[in-house]
């Protein structure tokens, strides 16, 4: 069903628990995470990054999450994952989407705060909220590889938030996007300092692969949004290649793709089991 994507995560912060932010790259992967939705009846936030949207075909994309909200009956919140397009984050903004994400945040301070800007009223202009990211998420962002690492500044986070006037806030406070190739190491000092600082939803990325109980302990901290890739990525695959094993001479798109549905769903049930009730 419809819901609000400020309403929902401030109702999160308020009440302590996090909406999974789930990314899809086919229709069987969305279609698992819908089924995770409704399964738990818990909101849930369905994103695309740009190449995926572009892998699917943009009109695809718009109607696969046009029907998702129209026949789910959990909450289920459209989002543009990482837009570096700003033309492509107007069109999302023009079809559908409840809220999109610019991410400038290998640019400068000031074309950062520029470019939200832009975005932030182009998008609130139509009832469409935006998410920024401040500091950087480093490792495999949609297509493109990133080994910098700097963790938010709070100042900066506080003086981004003030001239962007964004409604979630990324910040860089030690996970990583795609596969971790070291433990992560989570900054909850800084995750604290950050969320006690702005009223403005905080949004931690690249949480595949994070122990759960790290995961557990940021949201106690105020985290809100946590973003999910590579962890339904990997259940989709495995799901497939374990499917052939058993099936050495299938054929059936219609089968190898109930598999992958069902351990999207899994996948992302667990992960929302994680993301609740914490308090
Ligand atoms: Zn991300």
């Amino acid at each position: 069903m419809k819901s609000d994507f400020k309403k929902e995560l401030l109702k999160a912060k308020k009440e302590g628990y996090a909406i999974p932010a789930f990314n899809f790259d086919n229709l069987e992967m969305a279609k698992g995470i819908i089924a995770a939705a409704d399964e738990t009846n818990h909101p849930v936030i369905l994103m695309v990054t740009e190449s995926a949207a572009k892998y699917m075909g943009l009109d695809f994309v718009y109607e696969i999450g046009r029907i998702a909200v129209k026949t789910s009956k959990a909450p289920i919140l459209l989002f543009w994952d990482h837009g570096f397009d700003i033309e492509l984050i107007k069109r999302a903004c023009d079809n559908g989407f409840d809220a999109v994400m610019l991410d400038s945040s290998m640019k400068p301070f000031d074309i950062n705060v520029k470019e939200t800007i832009e975005v932030v009223e182009y998008a609130h202009a139509r009832g469409v909220y935006v998410e920024s990211e401040i500091g950087h998420v480093g490792g495999k962002e949609d297509d493109r590889e990133s080994k910098d690492k700097g963790f938010t500044n709070p100042q900066e986070a506080i003086e981004f938030n003030k001239l962007t006037k964004v409604d979630a806030l990324a910040i860089a406070a030690g996970t990583s996007h795609g596969l971790f190739k070291s433990k992560p190491e989570l900054q909850y000092d800084l995750i604290e300092e950050i969320v006690n600082s702005i009223d403005t939803p905080v949004v931690l990325h690249g949480s595949s692969g994070v122990p759960h109980e790290a995961l557990q302990k940021a949201i106690s901290l105020g985290i809100v949004k946590v973003n999910i890739g590579t962890d339904l990525k990997i259940a989709n695959a495995k799901a497939v290649c374990e499917w052939f094993d058993q099936n050495e001479n299938g054929y059936d798109a219609r089968k190898f793709g109930q598999a992958a549905i069902d351990a999207v769903k899994n996948a992302a049930i667990e992960k929302i089991n994680v993301f609740k009730n914490i308090n």
